[in-house]
């Protein structure tokens, strides 16, 4: 079956949402097809003691702000999830779950959007598929031969799942401290945290609302044509919530350098040196989740789609919203998402009009 709107938004995660929020102040005909079966995107798959860096209040999409969650300043992924399922009601936003798409195609002037749940033929495209959905593993020597398990950051949840276990945690973002702070202090795993280079903590202070406001400062610096501030990352790469403050105070958190290889039983480093494993958990990044959009034939380098804003260069009837800051600063955040959101749908209707 072939259905019409002037706007089809793909994913329904805290991004589609944003974009849905302007569509429907812009008086839109649209729908926003998504994966998932209930509301929340990935937030619903994140592991058990994730809580947001920053505070309700600066983790909002537009329009309504987060509550904050009793007893909790930094609002756990649960918390996030309700909120995301309660803005999808209260926006009456038209979001259909388990729809997943397949492929977005050029026909004439219009767009046709093919989902599992039948075609949709579009005058413009808001794509908003997150990167949870395609874990990335790097290409080290020795990972077909490693006997235990290995998982990503996709698949933890919580210590009990690791007791007795010797595990090794790879990675030097905020996803491996967490999940290694979280297996060393719970205590029953014998935790080996790696990193590529030392890890880089933010200072105490800075939270994701400080983030945001040099994110906002570098974005405003380059606008205005003036010298590239460095943004976020140069003040470090980990922000020090409150268990990765407990286990690094605590001596549990000290890095080991990236290993050179896997054995069947472990990893080993450069020197020689090595250590036995039961499991090791990939904290290693995202790539965006872009595949429905390969008949368009846009890909660039590092499997990005170039885009000017959130619209991609070679189709200007595709914006592209999420997946990180190459589609807008903090576009990948709650807080900064509602920004791009506006800007790509003011296009979308500048373009329609
Ligand atoms: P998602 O939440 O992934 O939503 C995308 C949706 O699209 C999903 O529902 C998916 O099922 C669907 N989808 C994918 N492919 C298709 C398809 N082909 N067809 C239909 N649907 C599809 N940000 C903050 O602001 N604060 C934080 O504290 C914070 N912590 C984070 C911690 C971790 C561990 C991670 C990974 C990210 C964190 N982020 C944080 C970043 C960001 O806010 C989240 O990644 C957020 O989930 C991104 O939202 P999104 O809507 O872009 O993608």
């Amino acid at each position: 079956m072939t259905r019409t709107c002037q706007v089809v938004v793909t994913g329904g995660g805290q991004a589609g949402l944003a974009a849905g929020y302007h569509l429907r102040r812009q008086g839109l005909d649209f729908v926003i097809l998504d994966a998932e079966a209930a509301p929340g995107g990935s937030w619903q798959h994140m592991w058990d003691s994730l809580h947001l860096f920053s505070p309700a209040q600066y983790s909002s999409l537009p329009g309504r702000l987060m509550p904050a969650q009793p007893g909790e300043t930094y609002p756990g992924a649960g918390h996030v999830v309700d909120y995301l399922a309660d803005y999808e009601k209260r926006y009456d936003l038209p979001v259909q779950h388990g729809t997943h798409v397949q492929a977005v195609r050029r026909d004439g002037d219009r767009l046709m959007v093919e989902a599992d749940s039948g075609t949709w033929r579009a005058r413009a495209v808001i794509s908003a598929t997150g990167t949870w959905s395609r874990p990335f593993l790097p290409a080290v020597p020795g990972r077909s031969v490693f006997a235990g398990r290995q998982l990503h950051t996709v698949n933890y949840r919580c210590p009990a799942d690791f007791a007795g276990q010797r595990v090794i945690v790879v990675g030097g973002g905020n996803s491996g401290a967490q999940i290694a702070a979280d297996l060393a202090i719970d205590g029953r795993a014998k935790v080996t945290w790696v990193t590529q280079r030392p890890p880089r903590f933010l200072p105490n202070d800075i939270d994701g609302r400080a983030l945001f406001d040099v994110a906002t400062a570098r974005r405003r610096a380059l606008d205005a044509g003036r010298d590239d501030t460095g943004g976020v990352a140069s003040l470090g790469d980990i922000v020090a919530v409150s268990p990765v403050r407990a286990a690094r105070d605590a001596g549990l958190l000290t890095a080991m350098p990236m290993f050179t290889r896997l054995t069947t039983d472990g990893v080993r480093w450069a020197d020689g040196s090595g250590a036995d494993a039961d499991t090791v958990i990939w904290c290693t990044g995202f790539r965006p989740a872009l595949s429905h959009l390969a008949p368009l034939d846009l890909r660039g380098p590092r499997g990005r789609i170039p885009t000017n804003g959130t619209c991609a260069l070679g189709e200007p009837r595709l914006h592209l919203l999420g997946y990180g800051d190459w589609t807008g600063p903090a576009s990948a955040t709650l807080i900064g998402v509602g920004r791009t959101a506006r800007d790509a749908v003011r296009e979308v209707t500048g373009l329609l009009a």
